[in-house]
């Protein structure tokens, strides 16, 4: 039976559906919730890379996150690429608000600031706000290599980087509640590792899979560690779940396009 559980994407549109908003609403459904999204910019892209990125204006995100919180409550959020400074604020003022009234329901940031193709998703000024505002009001952050390195201010590397550089962001948030989940996606092998908000700490081995599908690949683990999140798995098991469904949605996906292409993120559903 789905579930009656609403989640709710904050994220880029990428008409290629291999990041951003399309995908993360993929994930909810495989994951048997139904999702709904805040569109904070439009991306002209296809899997050969981005071309140009589109802001939506603050206002539209306020105006949006307002009239679906009035009537569909997400039982958890999942925050992706943002794109300018007054979207992160838009943003960091929602949740102020909604923490007053629920203050349980899990938020997952996935810090998008680049696209692994090289375009920037998010300039200086909205890192410096996203630091300050936005860092203390969530409970959970997905950085990957760079983005941990960008937010801890610490070279990372190589494996024995991460639970140093975890540990700085931890502190540099002014949230010591935070979770770090950092992923190992370019290392070797690719584990993924684990801050828990207790100062808890856990390697997730991973393992290679050679395909060209991979574009997206930060924004599927992040909507799939708070789907499992929502369904009431710990921490460490909805680490655990989320990373081995990336995997095989890595794993099972067909080649598209020319370039970077999409997971196959609806496999539990049985699609090719
Ligand atoms: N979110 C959106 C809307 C994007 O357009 C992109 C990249 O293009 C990303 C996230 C990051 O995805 P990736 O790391 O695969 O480039």
């Amino acid at each position: 039976m789905p579930s009656s559980l609403t989640v709710l994407t904050i994220a880029g549109f990428d008409p290629s559906s291999g990041a951003g908003v399309t995908a993360d609403l993929m994930v909810f459904a495989a994951h048997g919730l139904f999702g709904t999204s805040c569109i904070t910019a439009l991306t002209i892209q296809s899997t050969l890379g981005v071309l140009s990125s589109h802001p939506v204006s603050a206002e539209n995100v306020r105006a949006t996150l307002d009239c679906l919180h009035a009537d569909l409550p997400p039982a958890g959020i999942k925050i992706g690429m943002l794109d300018t400074a007054d979207n992160v604020a838009a943003l960091a003022d929602y949740l102020k608000a909604i923490r007053l009234h629920h203050s349980r329901v899990p938020v997952v940031l996935d810090p998008v600031l680049r696209a692994s193709s090289g375009r920037e998703l998010l300039g200086g000024e909205g890192l410096g706000v996203l630091r300050e505002r936005l860092l203390p009001l969530v409970d959970w952050i997905t950085p990957n290599l760079v983005e941990l390195g960008v937010l801890s201010s610490q070279p990372v590397a190589i494996h024995s980087d991460l639970p140093a550089a975890s540990r700085a962001l931890q502190r540099f948030a002014g949230n010591e509640h935070l979770g770090v989940f950092a992923t190992g996606g370019h290392l070797d092998p690719p584990d993924d590792f684990l801050l828990a908000p207790d100062g808890d700490e856990h390697w997730l081995p991973g393992e290679r899979v050679e395909t060209t599908s991979t574009h997206g690949t930060g924004c599927a683990l992040s909507s799939a560690f708070l789907s499992r999140l929502v369904l009431g798995d710990t921490p460490l098991q909805a680490a655990v779940v989320a990373k081995r469904y990336v995997t095989e949605a890595l794993r099972t996906a067909v080649p598209r396009g020319h370039g970077s292409g999409p997971l196959n993120l609806l496999w539990p559903l049985g699609t090719k």
